[in-house]
């Protein structure tokens, strides 16, 4: 069984990502800079935006952050992302979700500039991730895909099956493996809470990427004997610790190939997003 180690995988990706940073910032004197929004004060957003700040600065990039109150009325957040997209010196905007309940998040989601959307989540980055020619991809599905080119693992011809259908991963993750082109080519089947027969399809995948949350969801008897799973679930148990949507322990020994969690997709979706950043800046002065 081969464990697929995003945390060293990322950790080499980072080196990666500095080097070219540098790079860049000898050849054109540009630092590329990530801004991020923090609107509100849930605990796990805060954590989340500190790691993106220390990600950056460990890979000589710049952040900024802005941090409002929950009381933000949408219009403020629209102000404050038409700045930020007017503002030359940014080069990706952040918008850290979930926002509360006051402020429309679709809306203030398609008002940051496609070309400094390092989350590719507006409409036109999506539709060019569908045509086969993406801007950005999406920093999860973009980890998962890293992590599978990375170790080796072919996914041409192979029958991928994602299970969950969220914006954010699932219906991503099954477009990207989708195209015609390297480290995708594959036969893809999505499964959501309505699918009937679930593990019947399950056990039909040859690579089986898992985004549901619900922890421990995916039994061994989901799946095929040989098969690679990716688990991109992050749950947290009633004892604090954290634990994917596969139940690793029995799972592991059927798979061919699985990611653990903790170490696994969520420091490769961290590092695709400073690769996002520093894409953007490239971008920004057409290269
Ligand atoms: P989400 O928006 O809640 O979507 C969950 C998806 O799973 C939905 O499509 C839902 O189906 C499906 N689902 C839920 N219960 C199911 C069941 N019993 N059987 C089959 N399908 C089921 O979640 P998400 O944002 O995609 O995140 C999924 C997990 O990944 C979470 O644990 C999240 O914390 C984690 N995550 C990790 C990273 C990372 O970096 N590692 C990044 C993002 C998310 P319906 O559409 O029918 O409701």
């Amino acid at each position: 069984m081969q464990l697929l180690d995003g945390k060293a995988l990322a950790e080499k990706i980072r080196v990666e990502i500095a080097e070219q940073t540098l790079q860049l910032k000898n050849e054109t004197g540009i630092t590329p800079c990530l801004a991020a929004v923090l609107v509100g004060s849930d605990p796990a957003s805060q954590v989340y935006v500190r790691n993106k700040e220390n990600d950056c600065a460990k890979v000589g990039m710049e952040s900024r952050l802005h941090r409002l109150p929950d009381s933000t009325t949408t219009e403020e957040l629209l102000e404050l992302v038409s700045k930020l997209n007017a503002d030359k010196s940014v080069h990706g905007i952040l918008i850290q979700l979930p926002l509360p309940p006051s402020c429309d998040t679709l809306k203030i989601l398609d008002a940051v500039d496609p070309k400094k959307d390092v989350d590719a989540f507006h409409p036109e980055n999506v539709g060019l991730i569908s045509q086969g020619r993406p801007r950005f991809l999406p920093c999860t599905p973009y980890g998962v895909q890293q992590m599978l080119v990375r170790c080796g693992i072919e996914v041409a011809g192979k029958h991928v099956v994602v299970v969950g259908r969220s914006d954010i991963v699932g219906k991503p993750m099954a477009l990207m493996m989708l195209q015609k082109a390297a480290g995708a080519d594959a036969t893809v089947t999505v499964v959501h809470s309505r699918t009937q027969n679930l593990p019947e399809i399950t056990r039909q995948a040859d690579i089986l990427v898992v985004a549901i949350g619900r922890a421990r969801f995916l039994t061994a008897e989901m799946v095929k004997p040989g098969a690679v799973v990716v688990d991109v679930g992050i749950n947290r148990l009633e004892d604090g610790t954290l634990c994917g949507d596969v139940d690793f322990d029995a799972v592991k020994n059927i798979a061919s190939a699985i990611s653990p969690v903790p170490g696994g997709v969520g420091p490769l979706t961290r590092a695709m997003l400073l690769l996002n950043t520093l894409t953007a800046a490239k971008q920004s002065v057409g290269l």
